[in-house]
């Protein structure tokens, strides 16, 4: 049937990915094509890249690694690429003029310049494309009708399509019962709370200065947490003579007292580079090397995964800095070829072959970096920490420390083949969600992922000036009724901590059944969306993820029947666990999958 019509999209979502799906569609569409794209935020950045911020939040990522849409054949100009031509040009008269004057490769963009390059993507897409409607709202439910998928607009606008992209990204969730507990402890007694999610500067305003505030979680919204109170407050940084960050306090900061389950801060966005030039990764952990049937990570694939990691670490420790070693490259490489993984023989050939132990690098110890350690004091325990994130920052920094970098080469390689295994339904449902899930992807998060190596200097200066201090691992946050505050506390080290105030500084896991969007409320009430859940012999595991078919992303309802005209990405959703499809693990090639599926809707 050939339409008389142009085919009608609606995208609910216009963050990176949503961006991303516009732009394949008006790469792969034939005919003509009308799209509606709903956000009460910016199209193109977003809520989480929205230009209304102060631009001391920054990007985490490099210019030149910066692009909506990771994919071999994304065509789109990365961030980098952007400032050196269109985005120069456009902004060299505004506020952002001084900045992209100074965006290099290697610049992590303040988040207004990040929105500008976002809104310029979208832009792009949508001039390309030519029938594109913006509507500054929120979508609060999606009906069918005989003429097609009603979305309905906060505003009580009706858009009728032929078919629905969710596209909603990081969705705040509902408050769990310790968080609504939390809440009402803080009403009852005069005290602050705010609930998990991004950082927001309007709130943070609440926070009283002087006194002690408590944080859960020392990820990257801690960092945005920490750059809002501080310097968001007036405070300055300075270079002291020794090269060292000072900071200045204002006199509007509270006394910052941070925890989490590991004590520590992420490791700093690496800054040297390879001496010895890329590691030919991977060698030990690849599809054809692991067991056949199904696989628990733990056991059988986190020691390929160690010797990935050794042999990345250790290629540039003997190629780049081989007067620290006592064999040859090609004697140790064969003896790390034939021995297991924490075997006697392989620990017996590192102790020979690499003299300093602070040369070699052990995987095993980076899940619980304080490990077995006890502080008989709070001073003592600050001390530790601030030593450690200055060794973090020297290790990243100084390439004396190079093989750090190989080894990070490893990791990285790794999360590519665990996606693709899980993606590819190889993982037992209990491995992937408790082992993989919950344990090796944050721990790669807080490996490779951490802030800018510039803002664990921030830190250390903030610690030095007694602005900020840490809790301790396995951090707790107790509500206290006798005293009706809040107390912090953590079993490794002695004292606790009293605050009027408490922030959980982090994001909210995926959960779909405790989300606070009302589109999604509703389809999920209605059995019209599921969550996505993986079943072993073990029992039933959910992930929190929306449920889509992996094959073109459509929408699964809660009876498994894919719906043949709403589709969804995003980091919501959960599209890794199908046997005998094949993963598409990139963005670029999620998005091109769903527009393909789109598309075809009008053939
Ligand atoms: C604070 C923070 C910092 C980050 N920093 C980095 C970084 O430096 N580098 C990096 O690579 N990644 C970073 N990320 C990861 C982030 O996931 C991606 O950069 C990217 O923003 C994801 O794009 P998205 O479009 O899927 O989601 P989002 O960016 O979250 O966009 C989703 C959009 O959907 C809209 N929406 C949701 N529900 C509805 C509804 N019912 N109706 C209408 N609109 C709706 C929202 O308003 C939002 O604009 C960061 C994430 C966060 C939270």
């Amino acid at each position: 049937m050939s339409r008389t019509r142009p085919l009608r999209v609606c995208v609910i979502g216009a963050g990176p990915r949503g961006t991303g799906v516009l732009d394949r569609l008006c790469a792969l569409a034939s005919g003509p094509v009308e799209v509606h794209v709903v956000d009460p935020y910016p199209a193109g950045p977003g809520r989480i890249w929205r230009r209304a911020q102060p631009n001391l939040l920054w990007m985490n990522s490099r210019a030149a690694g910066v692009t909506p849409f990771s994919g071999a054949d994304n065509d789109v100009p990365s961030l980098w690429d952007w400032a050196r031509a269109a985005g120069g040009h456009a902004l060299a008269r505004g506020e952002l003029a001084e900045e992209v004057g100074r965006t290099t490769p290697r610049w992590f963009a303040s988040r207004p310049l990040a929105s500008a390059y976002f809104s310029w993507v979208f832009q792009r897409a949508a001039d390309r494309l030519g029938q594109v409607r913006v509507h500054r709202d929120q979508a609060v439910d999606l009906r069918e009708s005989a003429e097609g998928q009603q979305v309905v607009l906060a505003s009580g606008v009706v858009l009728t399509v032929d078919a629905v992209v969710l596209a909603q990204g990081h969705l705040d969730a509902r408050p769990t019962p310790a968080e609504l507990a939390a809440r009402e402890f803080a009403d009852r007694h005069g005290l602050g709370y705010l609930p998990r999610g991004q950082a927001d500067a309007d709130a943070l305003a609440a926070v009283p200065a002087g006194e002690p505030v408590l944080l859960r979680g020392l990820g990257l919204t801690f960092v945005d947490t920490m750059v809002l109170l501080t310097e968001g407050r007036g405070g300055k940084f300075r270079r002291t003579l020794d090269g060292e960050l000072a900071y200045e306090p204002s006199g509007l900061e509270p006394v910052l007292y941070a925890g989490s389950r590991t004590g520590v801060p992420y490791h700093a966005k690496p800054e040297s580079s390879l001496l010895a030039g890329s590691p030919e990764l991977p060698r030990y952990f690849r599809h054809d090397t692991v067991p056949p049937g199904p696989l628990r990570f733990r056991e059988q694939l986190w020691p390929l995964v160690c010797k990935d990691v050794a042999y990345g670490h250790y290629h540039e420790l003997f190629l780049g800095h081989p007067d620290r070693v006592r064999l040859s490259w090609a004697e140790f490489l064969a003896g790390l070829d034939g021995y297991d993984w924490a075997s006697p023989e392989l620990v017996e050939l590192i102790e020979a072959a690499v003299p300093d132990p602070t040369d070699r690098v052990d995987p095993d110890s980076w899940t619980d970096p304080l490990a077995g350690r006890w502080f008989p004091d709070a001073a003592e325990f600050q001390d530790w920490v601030r030593d450690y994130v200055r060794t973090d920052l020297h290790r990243r920094g100084d390439p004396r420390w190079s093989a750090e970098i190989g080894g990070l080469a490893g990791v990285n390689m790794a999360v590519l083949t665990v996606l693709e295994l899980a993606g590819a339904g190889r993982l037992t449902a209990e491995s992937m969600v408790r082992e993989v899930e919950r344990g090796f992807l944050p721990l790669m998060s807080f490996l490779t992922s951490g802030p800018p190596g510039r803002r664990l200097a921030e830190l250390l200066a903030l610690a030095q000036a007694g602005v900020l201090r840490f809790l301790g691992p396995e951090s707790r946050v107790r509500a206290d009724e006798a005293s009706g505050l809040f107390v912090g506390s953590s079993p490794r080290v002695p004292g606790e901590t009293p605050a009027r105030f408490l922030i959980e500084s982090r994001l909210a896991e995926p959960d779909l059944a405790g989300t606070a969007d009302p589109l999604l409320r509703k389809l999920f009430d209605r059995g019209e969306c599921a969550e996505e859940e993986l079943s072993d012999e073990t029992g039933d595991y959910r992930t929190g993820r929306l449920a889509v078919r992996p094959a073109d992303h459509r929408l699964l309802a809660a009876d498994g029947g894919a719906h043949p005209a709403r589709f969804a990405v995003g980091p919501g959703v959960g599209v890794v666990h199908t046997p005998g499809v094949t993963p598409e693990i990139e963005p670029f090639g999620q998005n091109d999958r769903v527009a393909r599926a789109v598309l075809s809707l009008g053939s």
